[in-house]
């Protein structure tokens, strides 16, 4: 069974890197947290993370993935939360040293460390996840190294292509 036009199936390839090196379907969950929500930490973490729940897009696929980008991607979700509580941890020790030194250069010096750490820790992220050309609520769209474009959502194209691999 073929799609009708718009939307082309997806590629029997990695969705990350676009190889072919024993695929195995993958869960991928793909959250989407506008960066500005972050300004709102110094309100206190609670109202900053109840914020970016409201304002967050998140949708989970399942999709072929190949052995090393596997592979990567177990150490990404360790880095990942590794990341977000040293900067959590950090952003206390910025208010501490910078209360003790009453200075907002230390403050300030410590939470760039935080940014740094926050920022390194995306860019890695992005590496262990499929490029995503598209990402809202109403559409999703990968795009995969050498293979071109996919809308992989609405849901029902999905469908479709896992119906196709099953016939395969
Ligand atoms: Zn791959």
């Amino acid at each position: 069974m073929t799609n009708a036009g718009e939307y082309p199936s997806l590629p029997e390839a990695c969705v990350i890197c676009g190889g072919s090196d024993s695929l195995e379907a993958q869960a991928i969950t793909r959250v989407f947290t506008p960066g500005w929500v972050w300004f709102f930490l110094p309100l206190g973490v609670l109202p900053a993370g109840l914020l970016a729940l409201a304002v967050q897009i998140k949708h989970q696929f399942s999709m072929l993935v190949c052995r090393s980008c596997r592979a990567r991607r177990v150490w990404a979700s360790a880095v990942h939360w590794v990341a977000i509580l040293s900067c959590l941890v950090l952003i206390f020790v910025a208010i501490i040293v910078g209360l003790l030194n009453q200075s907002w250069l230390a403050f300030l010096g410590v939470l760039a460390l935080a940014g740094v750490i926050a920022f390194a820790s995306g860019r890695f992220d992005d590496r262990t996840n499929p490029r995503y050309s598209v990402f809202t609520r109403e559409k999703v769209e990968l795009e995969i190294p050498g293979r071109g474009r996919f809308v992989v959502f609405p849901p029902w194209h999905l469908l479709n292509s896992e119906s196709n691999r099953r016939a395969l």
